[in-house]
């Protein structure tokens, strides 16, 4: 543990009042959260090469002599091409840069350079692309050294990050470590001051890979312990909230338009059981993206209102809520359901919060619908019954603590699309009952699926063009926000900025064209939402932000550029968000890549569309260390550990949880006294809700 990790960070050598503002922002506000803020990727300025070892693929530094600056080309999507022929004493290389006309002048001919990018061909054709230009000197002194790159924000430069980090690692005092030296050796895990070195400023990538492997290790080990904690919570709590089976549910579920899946069917007979049993609920709703959740969370709720409770349905962004408070609307107008909800975000004015705090506690509302800010402190709920919590792994043990505290136990239900093996499950869902839908719902017709390279484009632009004169719409997903130069990335990849006005240029003002990324502000993102649910919008450009729960079932086309780039599991979510109505969705997954592996790897998406099958395969194929996959579309959000990736360190810190918990299941004992105490700094700091 970090002793003195509650500095704040203005505290910190070369942390001026701006700086700080910014930290902030990014919620760091100590000396820990900056510690726990964790590199995004290294850059390694490698020994010089020469232009005959290079090799397809990689980064690399080459010194070369400039022979001539040629013509600057301009190519399709407005982009310029600026080619430059160099050479050494082994050859003769191609130096391309995009849309940095600016370079012809930024070198002589004759010159000596040292240039560092990505190597692309090789023998005659070997080109660097968009390489970054130094001059010797410049070079030699960063060779060999690792730069960090964080995860930034606009105004902070990854420079200044770093040396608020070296303040930090400088300033750092550990106290004992709560794991003794044997276990260390049992599970090949360095001590914690060096963890924290080595991931921040890592020598080689054997330091990265030690560093990780013990904070990895720490984040599961203490997510385990939480999960017996919470286990040992929840097989202590009896069913505070009895319920009877209401015959509004039955009436309800013979009304609906279509009949319920297998699925559906199993999972409402094992909640109505659950919340007229003898125990508190809690289980997890596990079932594909379009497998129909939310009517099953919307009977288990109907149910906990028909007994006289209150519930609570809660999601992970006000869209979402804002999208089921309008289903759920809908249909107590066309059931006249006994529900009287309310919508409650962060974003609702201050005096109407107030009036809505009332209702709820005086129960004149029955059904509160919205973001986390629904179960916070101030809201004092008259007989609360029920929370469901839907695209969220689980319902944080903070969480339950504070309804507890309040004196109340609701069942919990839980409802995720994330498709996780059945032996990770055990791992990780210990604690939870667990029902899954496995079908799709009648009549749905699979989305069309296809895999296609770059002279495909034109085709896939009068494609969309033909859906947007059908009314429907369209969305495109790219890698990126946006290429800044101080990111070590390809520049072929696409962005959202840039490729939003290229697509602009390309299409005419005809269509209505908008973007959305992470890194906007949350209103802006809402707004941008909102107005695509409306249909005012008929093509959104987007990062992946996209990915969680949106259901507008009038977007017909998902076209994601540079689809290599992600998980299967990922774009098959990805593609989960069309098709969703009557009417037929297509998802186009572009790459440029076209190797074997990549289209066998891409193509399973055209033969499978059961997210379990794809996510199984994706497990087979990803190399350890890749950092695609679930982990990045928030779900499994620890910190740093991968549950796919880390499986091996899942189950040592499983065995070695369970090796302390069985003598000292409440970790009581003094020879346990550095575990407790680190499990309780660790669950107050890191596993927040935000933590699965
Ligand atoms: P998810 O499981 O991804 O949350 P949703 O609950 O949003 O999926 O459901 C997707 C769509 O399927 C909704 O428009 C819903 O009305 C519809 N739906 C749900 N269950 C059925 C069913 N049994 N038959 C037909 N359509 C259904
Ligand atoms: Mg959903």
């Amino acid at each position: 543990m970090i002793v003195n990790g509650n500095t704040p960070v203005e505290e910190l050598k070369g942390v001026g009042p701006k700086t700080s503002a910014i930290f902030h922002s990014m919620d760091i506000c100590t000396m820990e959260d900056l510690l726990r803020h964790f590199p995004r990727t290294y850059l390694v300025f490698g020994g010089l090469k020469k232009i005959n070892e290079l090799r397809d693929g990689e980064i690399a530094a080459v010194r070369a002599r400039i022979d001539s600056v040629g013509n600057l080309r301009r190519v399709k999507n407005k982009m310029t091409i600026l080619p430059i022929e160099v050479s050494d004493d082994t050859g003769k290389m191609t130096i391309k840069y995009f849309n940095m006309p600016f370079m012809a002048k930024a070198v002589r001919a004759g010159g000596y350079y040292v240039f560092r990018g990505r190597v692309k061909g090789a023998g005659a054709s070997v080109t660097l692309v968009q390489p970054r230009k130094y001059a010797y000197d410049e070079y030699t002194d960063l060779s060999g050294k690792y730069q960090s790159m964080y995860p930034l924000t606009k105004g902070l430069k990854n420079s200044q990050m770093v040396k608020a980090v070296q303040s930090a690692l400088d300033k750092a005092a550990y106290s004992e470590d709560y794991l003794p030296e044997d276990i260390k050796e049992r599970y090949s895990l360095c001590d914690t001051s060096r963890s924290y070195r080595y991931i921040h400023v890592p020598e080689t990538d054997k330091e990265v890979a030690i560093g990780r492997r013990r904070l990895a290790f720490d984040e599961l080990f203490f997510f385990i312990i939480y999960l017996r904690k919470n286990k040992d919570f929840l097989n202590d709590s009896p069913n505070t909230c009895p319920m009877v089976e209401s015959a509004e549910v039955r009436r309800f579920i013979e009304k609906l338009p279509y009949k319920l899946t297998r699925g559906q069917n199993k999972a409402v007979k094992d909640i109505i059981e659950d919340m007229t049993g003898p125990s508190v609920m809690n289980r997890l709703v596990q079932g594909d993206v379009g497998s129909g959740k939310t009517i099953v969370a919307i009977i288990g709720l109907l149910n906990a209102v028909a007994n006289g409770y209150q519930g609570a349905l809660m999601a992970p962004t006000e869209v979402l809520a804002a999208q089921h408070y309008k289903t759920v609307t809908d249909l107590i107008r066309d059931y006249r359901l006994p529900f009287k909800p309310v919508l409650l975000t962060g974003s609702v004015g201050a005096s109407a919060k107030r009036k809505i705090y009332e209702d709820i506690s005086s129960g004149e509302v029955n059904l509160v619908i919205g973001t986390h800010a629904l179960i916070q402190d101030k809201v004092i709920y008259k007989n609360l019954g029920l929370v469901v919590t839907d695209e969220q792994h689980r319902f944080g043990v903070r969480q339950r603590e504070s309804l507890a505290g309040k004196g109340i136990g609701p069942h919990i239900l839980v409802m995720s699309a994330t498709p996780i093996p059945r032996t990770l499950a055990i791992v990780l869902y210990g604690d939870l009952s667990v029902s899954t839908i496995r079908e799709m719902p009648e009549g749905r017709s699979p989305i069309k699926s296809c895999v296609v390279g770059e002279s495909y484009r034109p085709s896939a632009y009068k494609f969309i063009k033909d859906e947007i004169a059908k009314g429907h719409q369209i969305y495109i997903i790219c890698p990126m926000v946006e290429v800044t130069d101080e990111e070590d990335e390809d520049p072929e990849l696409q962005n959202v900025v840039g490729y939003t006005d290229r697509l602009r240029e390309e299409l005419g003002d005809k269509y209505r064209i908008s973007y959305l990324h992470g890194r906007m502000k949350p209103a802006d993102k809402d707004n941008i939402l909102t107005e695509f649910a409306a249909g005012n919008i008929d093509i959104l450009i987007s990062t992946t932000v996209i990915e969680v729960g949106i259901n507008v079932p009038n977007a017909t086309v998902m076209m994601i550029e540079n689809s290599e780039r992600f998980g299967l599991s990922q774009l098959h979510q990805l593609r989960g968000r069309v098709g969703r109505g009557s009417d037929q969705g297509y998802a186009i997954f572009m790459t440029s890549k076209t190797d074997d592996k990549t289209k066998e790897r891409l193509d399973i998406l055209g033969k499978s569309c059961d997210g379990f099958e794809i996510a199984s395969y994706d497990l087979k194929t990803r190399g350890p260390g890749e950092l695609f996959g679930v982990r990045q579309s928030g779900d499994l959000a620890f910190r740093i550990a991968d549950v796919f990736a880390d499986a091996d360190l899942l189950t040592a810190a499983s065995e070695y949880a369970d090796e302390i918990l069985k003598n000292d299941r409440h970790l009581s004992d003094e020879k346990n006294k550095l575990i407790r105490e680190e499990a309780g700094h660790f669950g107050k700091n890191n596993l927040d809700f935000r933590t699965i």
